[in-house]
């Protein structure tokens, strides 16, 4: 057994046992175990905790993407502007929806993504058709559409440049909030803070048991405050049905089960206090870490209040820091070792080693380490210690 886990949900999962059983045996007993008023309960709160108008319960995050494209327009033959340094969800949603992936260069110090390279890319690669307002890419001459900025980490990205970029070329922007639930953002031009999933036209969360708020199984949502899209979208998730089989389009089956929802609902009235948690441990392995030489620390702006669904150090010797803290029983991870530009999947893309030289040095350098509601201090002081062993043995090699 691992003397500090990577993720530790049980321990969290514990002290609501009672209210979990509930929620099975009230849904035993209604035997609605699909939609229903469970869902709706769930995604009006989900809504209200996002500062957002609509919630749409669906299968998973990466449903919750390929909807949040389909209802904002994006058709077969679009590009979709995202980041190479994200879980795959991200790019296959594009892929699924029938539109083409591409990727621009994340910032060096939040490992979001850049607007200086998103900018880049529309000015260099891009032009906006005279005629229709459209941007097209130069090359493919086909139509650009829209951007998903992934709140990596559960940090967001910097929103305020990359709407403004959004605005001048005609763009949704679909958040990539999956790993951002509760992430805040201080908007400079509204002058206010604003939640991770209410700034896009829609915004994607996934409730994947790991996650900020965590199902027992797969679930999602997408939020937005038009109202259409979360029509669509209900539409989308449900065979297309508007009624009982009647179908105005040919939908999917990715719906939310009301038992996730009814253990969502369980979860959602601890999310801040958990978060705030989540918080704290990122502020201690801070001071922590800070000392220790070849450690970088992630980085939060003062526009940014992340929810550190993940803690991420940069190190040299990544892989022998790995191996190292394993064999001592602290659980880790790489999030993510590979980025997806160097992916075999997209090795027809036309990328190489080197197209985006921020998010492939990142790559090399990350490491995850435990990080999860109810990790003890004297668990961090753990592994800082052993992380700071294995730095001083590293630095003597030289
Ligand atoms: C988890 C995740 C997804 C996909 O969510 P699923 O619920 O697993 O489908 C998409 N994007 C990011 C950044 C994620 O972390």
């Amino acid at each position: 057994m691992n003397k500090v886990p990577f993720l530790d949900l049980s321990a969290l999962h514990s002290s609501l046992e009672e209210e979990f059983v509930e929620v099975f045996r009230g849904s035993m007993k209604s035997a609605q175990f699909i939609g229903g008023p469970l869902v709706e309960q769930f995604e009006r709160e989900f809504a209200h905790m996002c500062g957002c108008r609509y919630a749409v319960g669906v299968g998973s995050g990466t449903d919750a993407l390929r909807f949040a494209l389909m209802a904002c327009g994006i058709r077969a033959g679009d590009m979709v502007i995202t980041v190479p340094n994200t879980f795959i969800a991200t790019s296959e949603a594009i892929s699924q929806a029938g539109a083409i992936p591409v990727f621009v260069d994340v910032d060096e110090k939040t490992s979001a993504m850049s607007s200086d390279r998103l900018r880049e890319y529309l000015e260099t690669h891009c032009y906006i058709d005279d005629h229709s307002g459209t941007t097209f890419n130069k090359i493919t001459h086909k139509p650009v559409a829209a951007i998903i900025p992934v709140h990596l980490y559960g940090q967001m990205a910097d929103m305020d440049p990359i709407m403004e970029l959004a605005k001048r070329y005609k763009l949704v922007v679909i958040e990539d909030a999956c790993q951002a639930h509760g992430a805040e953002y201080f908007s400079q031009k509204n002058q206010s803070w604003q939640r991770a999933g209410s700034i896009g036209a829609a915004a994607a969360f996934s409730f994947y048991p790991g996650k900020n708020l965590g199902a027992f199984g797969e679930a999602g949502a997408v939020t937005t405050n038009d109202e259409n899209v979360a029509r669509i979208i209900s539409t989308l998730r449900d065979h297309g049905q508007v009624s009982k089989y009647i179908h105005d389009m040919e939908g999917y089956n990715g719906r939310l089960d009301a038992l996730q929802a009814g253990i969502l609902l369980v979860k959602l009235g601890h999310l801040a206090r958990w978060n705030e948690m989540r918080r704290e441990s990122a502020k201690r392995y801070g001071e922590l870490l800070e000392k220790i030489k070849g450690v970088e620390i992630p980085y939060e702006p003062i526009w940014s209040r992340g929810v550190y669904h993940l803690y991420v150090i940069s190190v040299d010797n990544r892989n022998e820091l790995q191996k190292f803290l394993t064999d001592k029983g602290i659980g880790t991870g790489l999030h993510y070792p590979l980025p997806l530009h160097l992916q075999k999947a997209y090795c027809d893309h036309g990328y190489k080693a080197g197209s985006f030289p921020v998010s492939e040095r990142l790559c090399s350098r990350l490491l995850s380490l435990p990080m999860f509601p109810g990790l003890e201090s004297g668990q961090q002081e753990l592994v800082a210690d052993a992380v700071h062993e294995y730095m001083s043995i590293s630095e003597e090699k030289w």
